[in-house]
């Protein structure tokens, strides 16, 4: 016996949903097509992003959108709290595909405030297979326990979290021989720092901008000369 397919039924609020999506890829096509004939034959060609963006998979929060941008400038990874994760193959090989072969002269890590996944982090509740994911935030936690309690509150903490959480996270893109690798070689990318804050729209820069290795903790510093002597 087969299983009966599922049907759209456009009177259901999440069924309109998609179908606003369709519409909406149409009325997308069309204009860009009237706006720029050339527009999407160029983009078929290749692809030359400038930067790799690294940021909250959470819906308010879209890179292109909310920095103008057009497709084709900006190479994405997003993650539940923007996290870069040494054993994540995922944002691992975003970084490599990013500095090696589209040569992105900038890595941002955006994070923003009110993130579900650092609050989320913050509260003891358990809530399933993301708390293996969420750790990692509460490592960031332990790290600065000492400024973030002596905040006045609940709120300020947080805040304060999402911005530790991406100077953290900026840290790891650095500590990686990919990023370490190309700043000797080819002296970028440059690593940026940024927090977007959902009731201005705005951007904030972190101001960690890091573009060498002299910026990072002695211990987390590949010697690029002994390690190219076993290539
Ligand atoms: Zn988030």
């Amino acid at each position: 016996m087969s299983e009966p397919k599922p049907t759209l039924n456009l009177n259901d609020m999440h069924d309109l949903a998609v179908a606003r999506m369709f519409a909406g890829n149409q009325a997308f096509a069309e204009r860009i097509a009237q706006e720029d004939p050339e527009f999407f034959a160029r983009q078929a060609r290749q692809q030359e992003p400038h930067t790799l963006w690294i940021g909250c998979s959470d819906s308010r929060v879209s890179s292109d959108v909310i920095t103008n941008t057009d497709p084709g400038n900006l190479f994405v990874h997003r993650n539940v709290a923007n996290l870069v994760v040494h054993t994540d193959f995922n944002v691992l090989s975003a970084i490599d595909y990013a500095v090696n072969h589209l040569h992105v002269q900038h890595i941002v890590v955006c994070g923003h405030y009110q993130c579900g996944g650092v609050l989320a982090a913050m509260q003891a509740t358990e809530m399933g297979l993301i708390d293996n994911w969420l750790r990692n935030i509460k490592d960031v936690y332990r790290l600065h326990s000492a400024e973030l309690e002596a905040l006045p509150d609940q709120p300020a903490r947080a805040r304060r979290l999402v911005e530790l959480n991406v100077f953290e996270q900026v840290y790891n893109v650095c500590k990686t021989s990919t990023v370490q690798k190309s700043w000797r070689e080819h002296g970028r990318p440059f690593v940026h720092g940024w927090v977007y804050d959902l009731e201005t729209g705005l951007i904030k820069d972190l101001e960690v901008n890091v573009s060498g290795r002299r910026d990072l903790e002695e211990i987390y510093r590949f010697d690029m000369d002994k390690a190219l002597h076993h290539d």
